[in-house]
């Protein structure tokens, strides 16, 4: 709904020679908005799955294509986007994930007591081509307001919302139509998805076979003892019970990663 089929057309053309098209009339607001006006309910796979089959019901397939972003503050200014794209194939009873973390490099929203101060973020976050949202609370009630293209009229709006004594939080858009960087993301995890795609299984050929998990362990130089450091990636098929164990190629941790060397 918000163009990200656009995302993934290339991909898929490209690699497999297929083509990607939207569900019409398919709103996936209903599993919850950025925005915060509709909560999110659902786990991040959960609701690309329920997404996925939305879409494969209205538009009769038997394949789907979704994709679900998160964006949370741990610690600090840090706001940790992670991503998943997802692929089902009805009749394979295949569901496949393909997955990204990043740190984002937009800010994470704030308070504003003035309209200057919005400006400022919206400019700092690379506005207009990273879109912003405006939040206000006023009797504990949330508005929200999106789709600005002008400074000017994120300006005239924080103003009005100030002047009526409500609390003002900017905070950047991040559905992929406003948001380059997460478009991006979305972009490369259609690669990565496509190419899954092109690889069959070498035991039962089901298409998709690729990373489902990864094994942690790597042992310390030192005391022996495992680290939570990557030692292995687990590849797996969607359909059978096939995986095999990539190992990352490092020997040992550095004492500084144990547990028992370095509490
Ligand atoms: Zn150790
Ligand atoms: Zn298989």
């Amino acid at each position: 709904m918000h163009g990200k089929e656009h995302l993934a057309q290339q991909a898929f053309h490209d690699i497999l020679g297929a083509t990607v098209s939207a569900a019409g009339g398919l709103n996936t607001d209903q599993f919850g908005t950025f925005a915060g006006d509709i909560p999110r309910t659902l786990s991040p796979r959960s609701a690309a799955r329920a997404k996925a089959r939305l879409g494969m019901q209205i538009a009769g397939t038997t394949l789907g294509l979704a994709s679900e972003g998160s964006f949370s503050s741990g610690f600090g200014p840090l706001v940790e986007n992670m991503e998943i794209l997802l692929f089902i194939d009805k009749t394979l009873g295949l569901e496949l994930v393909e997955g990204a973390v990043n740190i984002s490099a937009l800010p994470g929203g704030r308070r504003v007591d003035n309209a200057d101060s919005a400006l400022a973020f919206a400019s700092a976050a690379g506005f207009p081509e990273q879109g912003v949202i405006v939040q206000s609370t006023n009797d504990n009630r949330l508005t929200v307001y999106k789709n600005f293209t002008q400074l000017s009229d994120l300006e005239e709006t924080v103003d009005m919302l100030l002047t009526d004594q409500s609390t003002v939080t900017i905070l950047p858009d991040y559905r992929a139509h406003k948001s380059p960087a997460r478009a991006e993301t979305i972009r490369r995890l259609s690669y990565q998805m496509a190419r899954r795609l092109a690889t069959p299984c070498s035991l039962c050929q089901a298409p998709g076979f690729g990373q489902v998990d990864i094994e942690r362990g790597v042992p310390c130089s030192d005391c022996r003892s495992a680290t939570a450091l990557i030692a292995a990636d687990l590849h797996g098929c969607g359909r059978c019970t096939h995986r095999t164990r990539i190992p990352r190629g490092q020997a040992t941790a550095d004492p500084q990663w144990c547990d028992y060397c370095n509490p």
